[in-house]
């Protein structure tokens, strides 16, 4: 009998296994992915689809467009550089390789038992797992599904896993596709194409909404689309495909914009439109749990279930779908198991587009809080007037703290440009301590860092920045 069985070893699954042992509870989580070789493949899409392969290739191809584009800024020639892709593909997964199996030694290290296998919930003491030689049903106490998520299919625009692929197999292209299209400006999207963009692709990115970046704050928005568009890709909002056909050599794809039809023809297609949690064959039927009408698992703020001792977490529950919100949910659970206090501040997600510049928020937005009848106030720091910012020819993009009008608690910040995920960390460990725009600018920042922008930022809300004009709002 265990304590606790986990199904699926992503970031939620493997950080609550971890955690739980820890803990002193007897552990198994489940995966049902394999490798070629037929070991168990940890990881979940994170490690081995997700964050970490696409990392590695926006870093890769980020040296690669740097040496092109900026070197001979700084006095540096070089011959143009020269593309070995397949060399490229293989450090990625070098990485991946690196870390999923650290993952299955951390398994050991903490004795959580791995078995392999699709889980199914029989109830909420008993689960049954099914591989393609065994069959076996696990006793246990509590249950956590951490099952994540798949791309969304859409009908008009299937993926074919040659040229019409979904983000796994865009992170697997052996060659620079030369003209490259992308269905959906979102998190994907951007990312991949910035990756293809800066190898050599011509982008075109269709999106559906007339609005980009609707989650993003308004102002910063609308300077990313800018610059995003003249970095290569081209954003076309308000498209609605209506087909894309493959005829073994190109992609022909039709959409609506404005009334008017249009047929773009490319070599490869990345659908990009979003996620859909993992549930198939999952639940018995008389386990007790139904999913939600769009497939999620309907839990409360501590990632309970309606069914005792039966927990989800990570992508297969509401809210973003993002590594660092699964893990966090994944060590809340297993501390509430054991008995502890343990709670998410859901409002401190921070959310990261890992573009180049990077694009990052946690908190609240103007529109948010508009909404919400919340009086603020702003200030805002643009990165060309950073000393640090320019020296490293960084100086696109700005940051913007946002604070309560009366007590100058901080209630969102946002950021585009250098190292805008790592400044806004800093945000965030302010907000969790419950700090004010003045506090943060009472704190000392190392100089010459591109972080004192989120300190003139902060200075900026209360009219005193040092390195601009300060107008009061
Ligand atoms: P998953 O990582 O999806 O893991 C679920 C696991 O459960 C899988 O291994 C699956 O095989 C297994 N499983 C499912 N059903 C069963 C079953 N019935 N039995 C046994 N096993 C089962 N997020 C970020 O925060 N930062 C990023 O930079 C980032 N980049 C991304 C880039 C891409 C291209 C993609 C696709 C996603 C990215 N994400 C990123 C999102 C991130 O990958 C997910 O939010 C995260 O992986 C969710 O973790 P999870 O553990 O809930 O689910
Ligand atoms: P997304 O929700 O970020 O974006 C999908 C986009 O596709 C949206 O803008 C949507 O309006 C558009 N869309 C939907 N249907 C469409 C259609 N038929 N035609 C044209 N456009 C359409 O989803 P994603 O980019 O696929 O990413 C999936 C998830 O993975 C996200 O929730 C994200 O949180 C996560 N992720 C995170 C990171 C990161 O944290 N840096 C990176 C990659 C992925």
């Amino acid at each position: 009998m265990y304590d606790v069985i986990i199904i699926g070893s992503g970031p939620a699954g493997y950080v609550a296994a971890i955690r739980a042992s820890q803990l002193g509870l007897k552990i198994a989580c489940i995966e049902k992915s394999s490798t070629a070789d037929g070991s168990t493949q940890l990881g979940g899409t994170c490690l081995n689809v997700g964050c970490i392969p696409s990392k590695a290739l926006l870093d890769s191809s980020h040296r690669y467009a740097d040496a092109i584009n900026h070197f001979s800024d700084h006095g540096i020639s070089v011959s143009k550089p020269k593309l070995d892709i397949s060399k490229m593909m293989d450090r990625k997964n070098k990485i991946v390789t690196q870390l999923t199996t650290g993952i299955s030694g951390l398994f050991k290290a903490n004795k959580v038992t791995q078995v392999f296998g699709h889980a199914k919930i029989i109830d909420s003491n008993h689960v049954e797992v099914t591989s393609s030689d065994n069959s076996e049903v696990l006793e246990t106490k509590n249950i956590v599904i951490a099952s994540g998520s798949s791309p969304i299919n859409i009908p008009v625009a299937e993926i074919n896993h040659k040229d019409i692929v979904d983000s796994t197999g865009a992170l697997e292209f052996e060659s620079v596709p030369k003209k490259l299209g992308i269905i959906g400006a979102g998190v994907i999207g951007l990312e991949l194409g910035s990756v293809w963009s800066r190898l050599g692709s011509e982008v075109t990115v269709l999106e559906a909404l007339d609005q980009f970046l609707p989650m993003a704050d308004k102002r910063i928005a609308k300077d990313v689309y800018k610059e995003f568009n003249k970095q290569g890709l081209n954003i076309n909002l308000g498209c609605k495909v209506t087909s894309a056909i493959s005829n073994n050599k190109a992609v022909s794809v039709t959409y609506e914009h404005d009334d008017n039809v249009s047929e773009v023809t490319f070599d490869k297609l990345i659908v990009a439109v979003g996620r859909k949690p993992n549930t198939d064959n999952l639940l018995d039927q008389n386990c007790g749990i139904s999913v939600d009408e769009k497939g999620f698992i309907p839990v409360n703020d501590f990632c309970e279930t309606n069914v005792e001792n039966i927990w989800a977490i990570g992508d297969v529950v509401r809210g973003p779908m993002l590594a660092h919100k699964a893990s966090e949910e994944g060590i809340m659970v297993v501390e509430r198991i054991a008995g502890k206090h343990a709670e998410m501040a859901y409002n401190l997600v921070p959310s990261v587009i890992y573009t180049h510049p990077e694009v990052a928020w946690v908190g609240q937005t103007e529109e948010d809080l508009t909404q919400a009848n919340i009086e603020f106030k702003t200030g805002s720091f643009p990165f060309a007037a950073s000393g640090r910012a320019l020296a490293s020819g960084e100086s696109t993009g700005s940051i913007k703290v946002i604070a309560d009008k009366k007590t100058d608690t901080i209630l969102g910040v946002h950021a585009f440009g250098p190292s805008a995920a790592d400044i806004v960390q800093q945000g965030v460990v302010a907000m969790e301590f419950g700090a004010s725009a003045e506090d943060l600018g009472l704190t000392i920042f190392s100089h010459p860092t591109v972080s004192e922008a989120l300190h003139e930022a902060a200075m900026a809300v209360n009219g005193q920045a040092i390195h601009i004009g300060n107008r009061k709002k």
